[in-house]
């Protein structure tokens, strides 16, 4: 029996734990799965992705750098890839298409309110940075029905672009980072940068954090650290992103194989391999 050819596109994606994710899932339903890491910048991704699919790759998934470039280079976006921009799915049909799809946003909202019993609707969410991640996450959690989202970015201008693009779907809001002293206190915090990646966290003013019910960083492992750290020091709740990594994971493999898998033993495992 052939396998199915699958990967993860990014940079860096040398420490990713996907293969091992989506080795499970294929584990659940007896399939024979490959699943590659492939560093690739902007510049080489284009070709990249044509080699592997040339070379029998039937699905990718996409990381950062690159999710605003695969959503833009896939011949069909489903419509919460083309509402984020940003395609973190992407696979062929027989007629040789590339499909885009985002599946970050759900799950995310799996694990916030599946797996941790988290009720968005009628909260304020914080939602810390405005790449491609917090673009993919956004639709879904405005589908809540939270009392608002408060983007708040570094560079101002894509936080305030990402909430105009989703202000038909909720209260949505973008602002500086250096303004999250205007924001008030919020019921969660949803960190979506990269700076975990180099030990840093967002400079959240202690007053956001007050009464929040959970901080959640879409980070995990060591580039959680920083946002867990200041989240203690705030005396808030703290989880990190494994959850939706499986989650989001457990989507895409649906896509590929349309089988369904089962993720609470996946994270199970995978937590107790992270701690
Ligand atoms: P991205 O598109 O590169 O965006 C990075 C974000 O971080 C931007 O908002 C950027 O602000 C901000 N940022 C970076 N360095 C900063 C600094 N020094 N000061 C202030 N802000 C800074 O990355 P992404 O795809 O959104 O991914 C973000 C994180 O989420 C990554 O660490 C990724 O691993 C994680 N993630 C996890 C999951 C999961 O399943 N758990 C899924 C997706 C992503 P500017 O716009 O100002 O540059």
């Amino acid at each position: 029996m052939s396998s199915i050819k699958l990967a993860l596109f990014g940079h860096p994606v040398s420490h990713s734990p996907s293969p091992s994710v989506h080795q499970a899932f294929a584990a659940q339903f007896r399939l024979a799965v490959e699943y590659r890491l492939i560093e690739a910048s902007p510049e080489d991704f284009p070709e990249s992705l044509e080699t592997f699919r040339a070379e029998g790759g039937s699905g990718c998934n996409i990381t950062l750098p690159l999710k605003h470039l695969a959503c833009e280079l896939a011949d069909q976006r489903t419509p919460r890839a083309k509402l984020a921009a940003a395609a973190n799915t992407l696979w062929w049909t027989a007629d040789g298409a590339c499909h885009a799809d985002n599946t970050d946003g759900a799950g995310l909202v799996r694990d916030l309110q599946d797996n941790l019993g988290v009720n968005i609707e009628g909260k304020k969410v914080l939602l810390l940075g405005a790449g491609g991640a917090a673009a993919g996450v956004l639709g879904a959690l405005l589908a809540c029905r939270p009392s608002q989202v408060v983007i708040a970015n570094r560079t101002v201008e894509k936080a305030r672009s990402l909430a105009r693009r989703h202000l038909s779907l909720g209260e949505v809001l973008g602002i500086a980072l250096d303004d999250l002293h205007r924001c008030g206190p919020v019921d969660l915090v949803i960190e979506a940068t990269s700076m975990g990646r180099t030990g840093g966290h967002p400079d959240i003013p202690p007053s956001a954090f007050v009464g929040a019910e959970l901080c959640y960083s879409l980070n995990y492992g060591a580039a959680a650290q920083p946002m867990y750290q200041l989240s203690r020091l705030a005396k808030a709740p703290f989880h990190g992103g494994l959850g939706m990594l499986v989650e989001q994971a457990a989507l895409s493999f649906e896509i590929w194989t349309g089988h369904k898998p089962d993720t609470a033993p996946v994270l199970a495992e995978m937590a107790q391999a992270t701690v």
